[in-house]
């Protein structure tokens, strides 16, 4: 940069809170309507219009595995979330509750209207206090205890005072901004996971087939489509379009490769040809799969839908060793079985081949099976007040590849809310909570903590 120019403004000084949570996709949500229930007086700051994060803005419409083969895993909010989604009619039609209850390595599919307008009776239930089309953009810290952090929305900046904060925001924006040590794919790490641009369609058949195309015939018809000059790449990795309500199906399909989301111009380049490879995946369905012959674009996600970006360093940092440990821990928040998925970092044959051997080798789970996620991985290495939830907390790139999901993020979510009430109570600060007390609320509240041991102190590196 060879020019700067300094800001100096007065702003207005808002009303105090227990808790700010920055960012309302699964994870900040799940914070703070679990803080609020818990007597918590919360603000949670959302640079979108609706809660839900990646599933709502992101139009990711199905939530990740959240049972073992034999029994639910994912308990606590995120079972309540589920559960009110399938009274409610909001998942997709005729589903069986076994899916996520019990099934192993079984998506349930979801209308993102529904997550919004649920997530929004959730958080006022709660009293949670809402702040929609509002950015945090600076936070005032002093030696590892954030006094409090600047927002940006139409009404112009405002400062925030709060006893506890949650970085929820996917990218680790907040904790950057209060100065925690992270890491961001590309730079840190050696690949970056490529991003995709969500799309929904209507007007699809689910009476007539819906082929998968990751299979060896698949991959050949996309390959002869790209020679053909139908595809802008050759993406073998076509996830395909899922069933969400009764004639509406969502699209995860295409990458776009090397994005880094910490940059507006890979962002806005990324949104360009995003639209354009869904283009091509639409005329590609329309084609191969009966059930897409007739089905119409209705939209594409407003955002990108960033897999990988910057993590914390956190108190501990959650490992492929741990994983495939089935590691156990004491101060554990939440448990989980779902395999390392990391799309292929770029398009050749090479690294689909790698997915492929990852996503259905022999360091998947087995059902009945579950590695543990501790408390230490969401609190910023020394920090008193700050918490880091969902995709943005510590952990390595591989394990990153199995918790980036919602499930894994609205748990994360829950514990960071529940951690920040219990510090505001206690006094005892983040790195030093008193981890048993925190097992034992989440318990109460319907987690799912198999843990025999429990501990006062986190699990560190
Ligand atoms: C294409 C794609 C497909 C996926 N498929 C699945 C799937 O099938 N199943 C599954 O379970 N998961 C899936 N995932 C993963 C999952 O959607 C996300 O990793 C998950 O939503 C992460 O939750 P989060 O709460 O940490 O972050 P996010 O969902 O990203 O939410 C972060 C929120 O923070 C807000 N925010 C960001 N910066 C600020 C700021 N400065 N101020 C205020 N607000 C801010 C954002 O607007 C957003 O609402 C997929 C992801 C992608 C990209």
């Amino acid at each position: 940069m060879s020019e700067t120019y300094t800001l100096t403004r007065e702003i207005p000084v808002g009303d105090a809170y227990d808790l700010v949570v920055a960012g309302g996709g699964p994870a900040g949500a799940a914070a703070a309507i679990c803080a609020a229930r818990l007597g918590g007086k919360v603000l949670l700051v959302e640079a979108a219009g609706c809660l839900g994060g990646m599933g709502a803005t992101g139009l990711v419409c199905a939530f990740d595995p959240m049972a073992d083969g034999e029994k639910m895993l994912v308990g606590g909010f995120m079972r309540e979330l589920v559960e009110t989604l399938y009274r409610r009619g909001f998942l997709k039609p005729g589903i069986d509750p076994d899916s996520w209850r019990k099934k192993y390595h079984v998506w349930t599919p979801f209308s993102a209207e529904g997550l919004k307008l649920v997530l929004d009776e959730k958080a006022l239930e709660a009293k949670v206090e809402l702040r929609f089309f509002t950015r945090v953009i600076d936070a005032d810290t002093d030696h590892k205890k954030v006094r409090g952090i600047v927002l940006s929305s139409i009404e112009g900046y405002e400062y925030i005072r709060s006893k506890t904060f949650i970085d929820a925001t996917g990218d680790a924006v907040l904790s950057r901004l209060c100065g925690a040590p992270c890491r961001e794919a590309g730079i840190d790490t050696e690949h970056i996971m490529p991003s995709s641009l969500a799309a929904v369609f209507s007007n699809l058949d689910w009476s007539k087939k819906n082929p998968g195309f990751q299979n060896p015939e698949g991959v050949k018809l996309i390959e002869e489509e790209y020679e053909a000059g139908n595809f802008i790449q050759c993406d073998r990795h076509l996830v395909g379009i899922s069933q969400i309500g009764n004639s509406i199906g969502y699209l995860n399909g295409g990458h776009i490769f090397g994005l880094r989301a910490a940059r507006v111009k890979d962002l806005t380049e990324g949104m360009l040809l995003g639209r354009r490879i869904v283009r091509d995946n639409e005329r590609f369905l329309k084609k191969y799969s009966p059930a897409c012959a007739d089905m119409e674009l209705t939209a594409t996600a407003s955002v990108m839908g960033i897999r990988e970006s910057r993590r914390i360093a956190g108190e501990y940092e959650l490992n492929f060793d741990d994983y495939m440990a089935r590691r156990q821990f004491p101060d554990q928040i939440g448990v989980f079985n779902k395999f390392v998925d990391i799309h292929p970092y770029d398009c050749s044959r090479e690294e689909y081949d790698r997915l492929v051997r990852e996503a259905f080798g022999s360091d998947r789970l087995n059902p009945g099976e579950c590695f543990g996620i501790p408390y230490s991985i969401l609190v910023p290495r020394g920090f008193e007040n700050l918490w880091a939830a969902g995709r943005c907390a510590s952990s390595d790139v591989k394990v990153h590849g199995s918790i980036r999901v919602m499930p894994a993020a609205a748990m994360m979510g829950q514990a960071a809310g529940t951690a920040a009430v219990l510090s505001v109570r206690t006094g005892r600060p983040a790195w030093d909570l008193d981890t048993r007390e925190l097992v034992e609320t989440l318990r109460e509240a319907g987690a799912y903590l198999p843990q025999r041991e429990l501990s006062e102190t986190m699990t560190r590196t």
